[in-house]
């Protein structure tokens, strides 16, 4: 799960960062707003976490903009603002749900797994490749009717490359989407992800392109 941060207060950003990552998260960071509108735009993520006060561009600007260009990732708004004018004008802007400052931690990952429940939920079928159905929602995979346990990161390459099947997917993009842009990636980290796939799933689940990527299907 790609999450993006958008908080401009070091202190409360750096330990959101930590523990979500704590959490399984793919953490990315940003301080400014004007950054998260382009991050948003550009590339996916499954989760974003927003503060409404920001350098560049205000949080609900963000929204208003990411909402009106199609990007439907669920937003939860972080604010230290609790008038009832700033809970309601964010609704109106396509805000999924809010957290008033300061929170703790629990909380927060509590009300982003609801989002990503909902989300799934309405959104997304089973995905299936022969004898292997994943289930998006509770994030359950079966072999052949029979559980398989997968790690966050192993399901994590598993969605998306069954979310592209058929279609190669590079190397660059599953590492994007398993380690977002700055933690130092050991060059043979993806590699270790998917001989844990093909030993749970099957040997020839996963098809290497050679010096392109990896395709099911
Ligand atoms: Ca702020």
């Amino acid at each position: 799960m790609r999450l993006l941060l958008v908080e401009d207060d070091p202190l409360l950003g750096d330990g959101l960062k930590l523990g979500l990552q704590a959490e399984g998260y793919t953490v990315d960071w940003l301080r400014d707003g004007k950054q998260a509108l382009h991050a948003l735009l550009s590339e996916n993520f499954d989760l974003v976490v927003l503060d409404l006060g920001l350098p560049g561009m205000d949080g609900l600007e963000v929204l208003h903009e990411i909402r009106q260009r199609g990007v439907m990732a669920p937003v939860l708004i972080l604010t230290a603002r609790d008038a009832v004018s700033d809970r309601v004008g964010g609704l109106d802007q396509g805000a999924d749900d809010y957290l008033t400052k300061p929170f703790d931690l629990e909380e927060l990952s509590a009300r982003l797994r609801s989002l990503l429940r909902r989300g799934r939920e309405s959104a997304t079928p089973l995905l299936e490749q022969g004898q292997v159905v994943v289930d998006p929602a509770s994030r359950e995979v079966t072999r052949s009717g029979e559980k398989i346990n997968l790690s966050m990161k192993e399901f994590t390459v598993l969605r998306y490359l069954l979310e592209y099947q058929g279609k190669v997917v590079s190397r660059d993009r599953l590492e994007q989407a398993l380690y977002g842009w700055d933690t130092e990636i050991e060059s043979n980290a993806l590699e270790v992800h998917i001989y844990k796939l093909r030993k749970k799933l099957g040997a020839d689940f996963i098809t290497t392109v050679r010096g392109v990527g990896y395709r099911v299907g």
